[in-house]
């Protein structure tokens, strides 16, 4: 068999939707994709799979995910990693960073070890792309349920060490505490995102973060200094700072729907990206668990300390997608960037992931009119489901030895994705 064929989905580029589409994988890229039908040479070449009915988006990316099903990515356990790829697999996530929380070195530096062991495609699961460092450089005033009495500033000796590890794609920490300053810059030479988060930034302070190179926020409206009318804070300036992009937890409990369509009016949906800061719980019965260290209760679709702050989230990347829809209204040829894209551009992966497009890689969700996941794909593998959908082997026989039409195949060296930093 060489490659495989999905055929007859409504599919999400980026030029705009298909009612009807195909999609030609070879290896684990995107080779070809077109609307209507697909060639003949290409259905002989290939194992084709009818998509029929349902919708082809680009594989979700999930910056910024603690844990799932029993496992913390603080365990420092490569094999639960593992188990964490494959259920957001099955919630259509096809590229993930693991991310760590507030913690000493230590305990910080075994995660990213066990980060480092599993970084790549991951058998049946999304794969692990680097890693989201939640802390420790935060805001006592803003914590959470981040350990406060681990929060501390950025000693040069420590977050050195920490970024050195190589697989750090995204820092979030307090840009308003002078101490934590000189890291933006140190942190942005190495290729790795910072991210506001856990701040309480006043506005004016939020535009000096920019000018230091600041471009992302972690979970928009939670564990931040909110709007103001006179003093706008750092919400404020998320909102209106174009060089911003906004992660937002669209699990209904985290953020108000209302809340969710202002953000959606204030940064388009390019400016949103959709994250779960799913923990250990998430797929999970209702009960108690532990988030860190601390006790919590998962109740009612949230998890929260004793005192009811929320330790955050049991959601899942596709739920966030039909919450965001539920909120804003807004049909999905408009959101779709939220849950894929946006995610691929913070980290300088665009060039290889977020879009389906020819020559980049076969990450892509197949989802069914209620937006169920039917399917997942990774980098050109089966990760989950698919097993009910209408298929048949590879028709060998002669004709078009190219298999599709020379006008819609992947250009080569069209990846601008950069190497990992480090
Ligand atoms: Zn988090």
């Amino acid at each position: 068999m060489d490659g495989m064929l999905l055929a007859g989905a409504r599919v999400i580029t980026p030029g705009g939707e298909w009612p009807r589409g195909w999609i030609a994988i070879r290896g684990r890229q995107i080779d070809a994709m077109g609307q209507g039908e697909p060639p003949a040479g290409a259905q002989r070449t290939a194992e084709v799979l009818d998509a029929s009915g349902l919708l082809a988006l680009p594989g979700f990316i999930d910056l910024h995910a603690h844990g799932a099903v029993g496992v913390d990515v603080m365990d420092a356990d490569p094999d639960g990693l593992r188990q964490m790829a494959r259920f957001y697999a099955s919630h259509g996530v096809t590229a993930w960073l693991p991310t760590t929380m507030t913690a000493a070195e230590r305990d910080l530096t075994r995660a990213l070890e066990a980060v480092g062991e599993v970084v790549g495609p991951v058998e049946g699961g999304a794969t692990v792309l680097g890693a989201y460092l939640e802390g420790p450089y935060l805001s006592r005033v803003r914590c959470g349920a981040q350990d406060g009495a681990l929060i501390r500033q950025a000693g040069r000796a420590e977050a050195r060490r920490l970024l050195a590890s190589g697989v750090v794609r995204v820092l979030a920490l307090a840009p308003e505490i002078d101490a934590n300053r000189w890291l933006v810059g140190a942190a942005v030479e190495r290729g790795v995102t910072v991210s506001a988060g856990h701040t309480d930034a006043t506005y004016e302070q939020a535009l000096r973060a920019v000018g230091d190179g600041v471009r992302h926020v972690t979970h928009v409206f939670n564990a931040m200094r909110p709007l103001g009318h006179r003093e706008p804070g750092m919400l404020g300036a998320a909102l209106t700072a174009p060089e911003l992009r906004c992660e937002l937890v669209a699990d209904n409990v985290h953020v108000h729907p209302a809340a969710m369509r202002l953000l959606l009016a204030a940064k388009g949906a390019d400016g949103v990206v959709l994250v779960t800061d799913a923990v250990r719980a998430t797929g999970l019965p209702d009960g108690a668990y532990a988030v860190g260290d601390r006790p919590a209760i998962q109740m009612d679709g949230a998890i929260r300390l004793a005192d009811g702050t929320l330790a955050g989230s049991v959601l899942t990347l596709d739920q966030a997608l039909v919450n965001l829809q539920a909120a804003t209204g807004r049909p999905l040829a408009e959101l779709w960037p939220a849950s894929s894209r946006n995610a691929a551009e913070a980290i300088g992966m665009d060039g290889a992931k977020g879009t389906l497009e020819p020559g980049k890689d076969a990450d892509l969700v197949l989802l069914d009119p209620a937006l169920r996941v039917i399917a997942t794909l990774a980098e050109g593998a089966l990760v989950h489901g698919g097993d009910n959908l209408p298929r048949r082997p590879a028709r060998r026989g002669p004709g078009n030895p190219e298999g599709v039409p020379r006008s819609v195949r992947a250009r080569p060296a069209s990846h601008s994705g950069r190497a990992p930093p480090g």
